[in-house]
């Protein structure tokens, strides 16, 4: 585990979300993307070593969408930064730890990405990410 890689926020309109992060805390946007698989367009706000995403449903069956409807806008999901993603999960699964992927899956900015079960972590959606290259 390296560092919290970022802070995913659930919002209900991604430009509207922009005039706060963006307008008005003066935050820079480094990249907004749309990752299809889970149906959503990110917003990439690099804050020091670590990163906010905020993240607008691009569909009403998205995760995020869910989560906005049952709770809210809010605080969606904190990644760690780790290396050796595979290794991670499979020690993980042997300890009891309920996994959403037990496989890597590919997430914005090209990350490998998996999420850990929230009733395994406190009630936190974890997700654990390894980027492209390694090292940073
Ligand atoms: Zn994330």
């Amino acid at each position: 585990m390296r560092k919290i890689d970022h802070i995913g926020i659930a919002v209900s309109n991604l430009e509207n979300a922009l005039k706060f992060y963006r307008d008005i805390l003066g935050l820079e946007v480094k990249d907004i993307e749309e990752v299809p698989e889970q149906k959503i367009k990110a917003a990439i706000i690099p804050v020091g070593e670590s990163k906010i995403e905020l993240l607008e449903a691009t569909s009403p069956d998205s995760p995020v969408a869910k989560y906005i409807d049952s709770r809210g806008e809010g605080i969606h999901h904190i990644a760690l930064q780790v290396s050796g993603l595979e290794d991670i999960l499979k020690g993980l699964a042997a300890s009891g730890v309920r996994l959403i992927d037990k496989e890597p899956r590919i997430g914005a900015g090209g990350n490998k990405i998996a999420f850990l079960h929230p009733k395994s972590t406190n009630g936190v959606l974890l997700e654990l990410c390894e980027p492209e290259q390694a090292g940073e």
